[in-house]
């Protein structure tokens, strides 16, 4: 095998939802953007069909089609990004949900689609996505008899519960969407983690569900090792890879591992991360190149056939960390040069 082997443990998964789910008395939909960030879309909104999940949330109409032909009808599909220019085909075909995220949209919709269901985005501060409530006031009205499927807004600062953008975020939201009388939804993972005033009608976790923080009770979810291409020992003063950043300051012996920063693993890792022959750790040394990573393996007593870099001793956010990164980023960043494995 020539590749990195991505493990990718649905059973894990299918738990966290779980657990995110008993934490509430709402119900509980999966984000699964950007192919279940970087696990599969197919396979991650599988398993929680399987599980009980009856949401999915994506951030674009291409995929909530690919995951309609993947999951069949029946479970709710929402998009994030809404009704855009050239979407109309997708969500009539695919029976997609958009969440509405301006006037315009709003507009678009409600011409191409009479007859289909949407939800609107409001924005309460995060200033991303969605419309002002000045705006929504103007438009609610606009459709008689057509009430949107689910009222939406997202929190900038979920994932530090202290902050105080939280409580202001919630209390908005509260005010301008009181009325509605349709179902509502606040939080994400971190919303989840703030308490039962953000949970309302339902929640929209994506990280946890993915074992990454701020759930921090979460199962681990990925495992991925990397075969070693070839050992060599060099002397003091030899050095490492691309621009001599690393050099010996004693015997030692180096082994290289097939990936690099063309299979997410990037380069900023390279300062501070680790690698594990079974439980023992190992230094990367030298830069992370495309395709290769140099780690220092001296201490070893047998030189590795593979090294791990995510799994039960490094999380991706432990990963993430090394490189001054966050969870999210190393794990959508995870390459399609992998070979995937999905355990029973
Ligand atoms: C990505 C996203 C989520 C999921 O957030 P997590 O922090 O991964 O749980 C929920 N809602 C919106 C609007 C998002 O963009």
């Amino acid at each position: 095998m020539s590749s990195g082997t991505l493990t990718i443990d649905l059973n894990a998964i299918v738990a966290n939802w779980r657990a995110l789910d008993a934490m509430t008395a709402c119900e509980t939909a999966a984000v699964v953007k950007a192919d279940g960030y970087g696990l599969g879309a197919a396979e991650v909104a599988g398993a929680l069909a399987w599980a009980g999940a009856r949401q999915f949330f994506v951030a674009l109409a291409e995929e909530g089609a690919a995951l309609r032909r993947a999951l069949g009808p029946g479970p709710t599909i929402s998009v994030f990004s809404g009704h855009m220019a050239g979407d109309t085909d997708l969500i009539r075909a695919h029976a997609l949900v958009p969440m509405l995220n301006s006037v315009e949209q709003m507009a678009r919709h409600l011409e191409t689609l009479p007859e289909a269901a949407f939800g609107v985005q409001l924005d309460t501060g995060m200033n991303r996505l969605g419309m002002e409530p000045a705006e929504w006031a103007a438009v609610r009205d606009l459709a008689p008899g057509r009430t949107p499927a689910l009222i939406l807004s997202h929190l900038a600062c979920a994932d530090a519960p202290d902050h105080p953008m939280n409580a202001r975020q919630l209390q908005l939201f509260a005010e301008i969407t009181a009325e509605a009388g349709v179902p509502r939804s606040l939080a994400a993972t971190g919303g989840i983690l703030l308490g039962e005033p953000y949970h309302f009608d339902l929640t929209r976790p994506g990280i946890g569900v993915y074992g990454g923080l701020p759930f921090i009770d979460a199962h681990p979810v990925v495992a991925l090792d990397l075969p070693v291409i070839q050992i060599r020992d060099v002397v003091p003063g030899e050095t490492v890879g691309y621009g001599n950043t690393w050099s010996a300051a004693r015997p030692s012996r180096i082994a290289t591992v097939a990936a690099g920063y063309a299979d997410g693993l990037i380069r900023a890792i390279g300062r501070g991360a680790r690698v594990f022959a079974g439980d023992v750790p190992c230094r990367v040394v030298g830069r992370v190149s495309m395709d290769l990573i140099t780690v220092d393996v001296t201490d070893l007593p047998e030189p590795p056939e593979a090294l791990s870099i995510l799994g039960r001793h490094q999380s991706v956010d432990t990963l993430a960390e090394a490189a001054g990164t966050i969870g999210y980023e190393i794990l959508t960043s995870l390459g399609r040069r992998y070979s995937r494995s999905y355990p029973a």
